[in-house]
């Protein structure tokens, strides 16, 4: 029950014809239908009652103060909520960031099939209709050395399309150490769960040798399947089954030999000294019958799963309605040909793809980078803030590279006048949000993740964020 305050409070909230002349409205209502302004006026005006009637005696609130809640909700509605954001966090494959920042060949080829009409599925030559998988399967096999090749929508859609096809109600051996959950939302037994498939673990968390997978093998084995270990590295005393040994037991019991890489590298990254993934065309040629891997970690392009191997075991899936399902649109095929084009050429590939480009950044190159972040944002923000540079770390992310640190030099921040997790908080609301590292008393800011042309636009959210 309401009490008497309550009551009255509740009574005396204006009606919503009466915030509907405010002056804070009326720009609303000459730009937007009514219904719209309404809403928020109603919305607001709901929670406030709910308010009153779970705070007690809350104070009276003003109808000026209503109608300006109510023209914040509307200025929310319209203004875009997916936008870019300074990733400054080092972190190259963030995925709450996004993961791969495409190269301005990708984006304008997507831009390109978007203000138009494309040859999505239809052969020119012959002008008749055409597969979409056509776009990238000859250069996803001139990369990798593969037989064929296709795309679904992402990494785990391509691991749920062979399970499933390939493996309902049959068994696949995998090995214990290689059980991974990825972010929470990837785990290699639930996805076998929903695909029909029935899991074999063999072996121990860090022990896996060839026999393990031999005893298991029975008159239902459908496949033997490795699976990259994303986010996490098992040290010390361990052993993994050698690609080649698994694709010789594969071929004298007639089963599929699939993994999935998580992070398919076609630049080879431990050439310049960064991890020990072996390339695609090295899994295949290792005689790996069918892989997957994402389009938006390594790779560098857009958010995609792309399958590669035997042609047998990629007609199989092509033909299966779950393609269907699963299938791209041209945004993403017009990005990820693009991407691959790149890799043509790897100098290219480093220069044009930006996940290439920021792994591969120097430490000194970055100290410099670092020192010029710093002076931007001190000319704007002066004494407002302390800054140093300091080295430090920069992770791949995204579960590529687990345990690969690539040295770095980050500008430190400590404001003078308010809070750390205020100075951060604020610097997610500005115009374009900065997202940096925050550590125990200052906000790390590293440069490997932003382009020199985003430093002016960092010192400027800084200069917002300390003002208002
Ligand atoms: C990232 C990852 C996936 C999931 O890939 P998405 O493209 O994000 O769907 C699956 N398996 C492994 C080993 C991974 O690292």
């Amino acid at each position: 029950m309401p009490t008497k305050q309550q009551r009255e409070a509740l009574r005396r909230l204006p009606a919503v014809h009466e915030l509907l002349e405010r002056p804070e409205l009326a720009p609303w209502l000459e730009r937007l239908p009514r219904k719209w302004v309404t809403g928020a006026v109603s919305d607001v005006l709901a929670m406030c009652r709910r308010e009153i009637l779970e705070n007690g005696n809350s104070g009276q609130p003003s109808p000026d103060s209503l109608a300006v809640r109510a023209a914040e909700s509307l200025l929310h509605l319209t203004q875009p909520r997916l936008k870019p954001v300074l990733n400054a966090t080092g972190i190259v494959l963030h995925t709450n960031l996004g993961r791969a920042v495409l190269s301005r060949a990708a984006a304008d080829a997507v831009s390109r099939v978007a203000l138009s009409a494309c040859n999505l599925e239809y052969r020119l030559e012959e002008g008749v209709r055409g597969s979409r998988h056509d776009h990238v399967e000859t250069l996803l096999c001139q990369l990798t050395g593969a037989e064929a090749a296709m795309v679904v929508n992402n990494n785990a859609a391509a691991v749920f399309h062979v399970l499933r096809t390939l493996a309902r109600n049959r068994e696949v051996i995998v090995s214990r150490g290689q059980l991974v959950e990825i972010g929470g939302s990837f785990r290699v037994s639930e996805i076998m769960g929903e695909s029909g498939a029935r899991l074999v673990e063999v072996g121990t968390t860090n022990k896996t040798r060839i026999r393990d997978y031999e005893q298991a093998v029975t008159a239902d084995t459908a496949v033997l399947m490795k699976v990259h270990t994303s986010n996490f590295r098992i040290l010390g005393f361990t052993q993994e089954t050698s690609r080649e040994e698994m694709a010789g037991l594969a071929r004298r019991h007639d089963l599929l030999f699939f993994e999935d890489l998580g992070s398919g590298i076609l630049y080879d990254l431990k050439r310049h000294g960064i991890g020990d993934e072996p390339t695609v065309r090295e899994c295949v040629e290792a005689g790996v019958d069918l892989l997957s891997f994402s389009g938006d970690k390594l790779l560098g392009g857009p958010q995609a799963g792309i399958l590669v191997g035997r042609k047998e075991w990629i007609d199989r899936l092509k033909k299966h309605q779950l393609t269907r399902s699963l299938r791209v649109d041209k945004f993403t095929l017009a990005a990820l040909e693009a991407t691959l084009r790149h890799y043509l050429d790897p100098e290219e590939a480093a220069r044009e793809i930006p996940t290439l480009r920021q792994i591969l950044k120097q430490p000194d190159h970055l100290r410099e980078a670092a020192s010029r972040l710093e002076e931007a944002i001190r000319r704007h923000s002066g004494e407002a803030l302390e800054t140093e540079i300091v080295p430090s770390h920069s992770e791949v992310g995204g579960g590529s590279l687990p345990g690969v640190e690539l040295p770095t030099h980050c500008v430190a921040v400590f404001p003078r006048n308010l809070s750390l997790s205020r100075l951060d908080r604020k610097l997610r609301q500005v115009t374009v949000p900065v997202i940096g590292r925050v550590s125990t008393d200052r906000l790390f800011l590293d440069p490997r993740t932003l382009e020199e042309p985003d430093f002016p636009r960092v010192a400027e959210s800084f200069r917002e964020a300390l003002q208002g």
